[in-house]
């Protein structure tokens, strides 16, 4: 399993929603400035690295996230945008999930044989609360995308998009409270509305987690780490709509067929998580394993390569 590409680093903050930036928080964690922008190296190319036998290591049918430590449209990676178009370009058998706080800069920065908009390309665009869904919105719907999503994340004021969802451009509607450094709240009866607007017009709506602090019949809820997208799956507000169709083909075309498309793998925890209708599935990398099991699991694996 394969998830986020970043072919650059680094961001410039832009809206409310940056106020407490996660990319932030983990560089400083690492004595870095999240405003230090950089094109990376080995990552750059990351959705064409190959194995030794030649097949690619993101299998056809993966959905990659891109650029989560940044901003896919941000005015410091103009140079290197054309390349990563290439990329994707060159791997039309793959998903790519784009999200943006900067779609006035799109239009502009699109490659010259875009035309109506790449099949593998899903595009969103970052709705914290009214004023930049208002802001941001009206600009996705007039951009020439196949497929179009919003993120509300961080989720830090009530956002109504029901005269967005009528023009029937968006198929797929992302929420998630805030988190790392940040904790304002997220209120549940904002996450309640947005599914519902969702469900009236059967938009896919992922409640992917509560955030650190979720608000609920008044009262506050603080909770970490992996309880945020348990608690979300409980609130049962995650719903698959219409189906998504990607026209996902190979370097000469051929629609790829379901049965040699990525099937995502979800282990225990993945039943009951929230982002689980979004995600591109488990990596088994143990991280949301408790830790004594983890320490079980470590003393076994180490038996097992002594023997
Ligand atoms: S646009 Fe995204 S990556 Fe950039 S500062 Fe804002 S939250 Fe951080």
């Amino acid at each position: 399993m394969h998830d986020i590409w970043n072919p650059w680093h680094g961001c410039k903050k832009c809206s409310e929603g940056c106020q407490n930036c996660y990319m932030y928080f983990l560089d400083k964690m690492r004595d870095k400035n999240g405003a230090e922008i950089y094109k990376t190296k080995a990552g750059f190319k990351y959705p064409l690295s190959k194995h030794r036998n030649g097949q690619y290591k993101v299998k056809s049918g993966e959905m990659l996230r891109v650029c989560m430590t940044s901003d896919f449209f941000l005015e410091e990676a103009d140079a290197w945008r054309d390349d990563a178009w290439d990329i994707i370009k060159k791997r039309p058998d793959v998903k790519l999930f784009l999200l943006t706080k900067r779609p006035e800069r799109v239009a502009e920065h699109l490659p010259p044989d875009w035309g109506e908009g790449w099949e593998n390309v899903m595009f969103n665009v970052s709705c914290e609360n009214q004023r930049r869904a208002d802001e941001r919105i009206p600009i996705l719907l007039k951009l020439p995308f196949k497929h179009k999503g919003i993120m509300c994340a961080p989720f830090i004021g009530a956002v109504s998009i029901k005269k967005y969802l009528a023009s029937g451009q968006i198929e797929q509607v992302l929420c998630d409270g805030e988190n790392y450094g940040g904790s304002r709240p997220c209120h549940y009866e904002w996450v309640k509305a947005l599914h519902d607007e969702c469900s009236e017009y059967n938009v896919t709506f992922v409640f992917c987690g509560t955030g650190r602090c979720f608000v609920k019949d008044g009262r506050t809820y603080h909770l970490e780490g992996s309880v945020q997208s348990e608690q979300a799956y409980k609130s049962g507000l995650s719903f698959q709509g219409k189906h998504i169709d990607y026209i996902l083909t190979d370097e000469y075309g051929n629609r790829i067929s379901e049965d040699d498309m990525y099937k995502p793998y979800f282990g225990e925890k993945c039943q009951c998580c929230g982002m689980r209708i979004a995600c591109n599935g488990c990596s088994k990398c143990g991280k949301c394993i408790d830790p004594l099991s983890r320490k079980k699991l470590i003393v076994v694996v180490k038996k097992l390569l002594l023997r």
